[in-house]
């Protein structure tokens, strides 16, 4: 997933939610506390070079979706990549060093452009340059959902139109592991991106809509995708609203065992529980043996 970040006024932090707050929550709870209740995400983020190449590619189909370069010869096409590496440079300087693309950053080598300009050329060349058009062009959603209370945000990479005339939603996944989509997120992620761009789709008189991922390596495999009637859009909101209820209250943690756990394993933890102190949410008192 590639958003831009935006703060939004009206709800506040605690109630927001993206899709990599849920999984910070899922993999450990105090780790997600002190990213998303104390704000400390982006000082806490860890790129990689893999994850660079992952968000340059992604930032490259939305590109190509803006310039429109349908059916264009390759060597119209493959360029985008580099412009898009400018892009995120630009993006951090103006937004400061604990941003959204502050550490992708930090990993933009030529090596890293080249790998993502030859993966980009790849999945083209092998599709033919059929890739299917965008029918929109926007980059972040925000859903407020219903009673005003909960927020989430964040987005696909494109909604694109499908040869049958439904709209694709679509997320790109790019794995520098063998067979890196077996272990994908086919919960959260597809009810979410479906729920954020629900009301768009809704408003453009879709009844349905296709959530669907594209492995960049494995530009012809179709198998990750999902018809979803877009009349059931209340069922996911449901399943949200109860996501959220469940954290917000939240009144006591535990450090997980974990030992790659950065935020559990940090000096600074004992900072972090006495910031949470004043949220009201409290270190439960059996604390568990850490291994380290
Ligand atoms: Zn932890």
């Amino acid at each position: 997933m590639v958003a831009w970040d935006k703060s939004h006024e009206k709800i506040s932090r605690l109630y927001s939610y993206s899709l990599g707050d849920f999984h910070d929550f899922d993999f450990c709870v105090f780790s997600f506390l002190v990213k998303h209740h104390l704000n400390k995400k982006y000082q806490l983020a860890v790129g990689n070079v893999y994850q660079a190449i992952g968000t340059l590619l992604d930032l490259g189909i939305k590109q190509y979706h803006k310039a429109k370069l349908y059916k264009q010869p390759l060597k119209n096409a493959v360029p985008i990549i580099a412009s898009v590496s400018m892009l995120i440079r630009e993006k951090v300087s103006q937004s400061g060093k604990d941003s959204f693309y502050s550490k992708t950053v930090e990993f933009l080598s030529p090596q890293t452009i080249q790998e993502a300009s030859r993966v980009f050329e790849n999945y083209y060349h092998h599709l033919d340059g059929q890739i299917k058009f965008a029918i929109s062009n926007k980059e972040f959603w925000d859903y407020i959902l219903t009673g005003g209370k909960y927020k989430l945000w964040g987005g696909p990479d494109s909604i694109e139109m499908g040869e049958d005339g439904i709209p694709e939603v679509v997320d790109y996944k790019y794995f520098h592991k063998e067979n890196g989509e077996d272990r994908l997120d086919m919960e959260k992620m597809p009810k979410l991106y479906l729920l954020l761009v629900s009301r768009d789709l809704i408003k453009l008189g879709y009844k349905k809509a296709r959530f669907t991922i594209r492995l960049w390596q494995k530009p012809k495999d179709n198998t990750l995708s999902f018809e979803f009637d877009l009349a059931n859009i209340s069922q996911l909101e449901e399943y949200f609203y109860q996501q959220i209820e469940e954290i917000v209250n939240l009144k006591m943690f535990s450090f997980c065992t974990k030992h790659f756990c950065q935020v559990c394993s940090s000096p600074q933890r004992n900072e972090w529980v006495n910031d949470l102190k004043i949220l009201n949410i409290h270190l439960a008192e059996a604390e568990p043996q850490y291994h380290s």
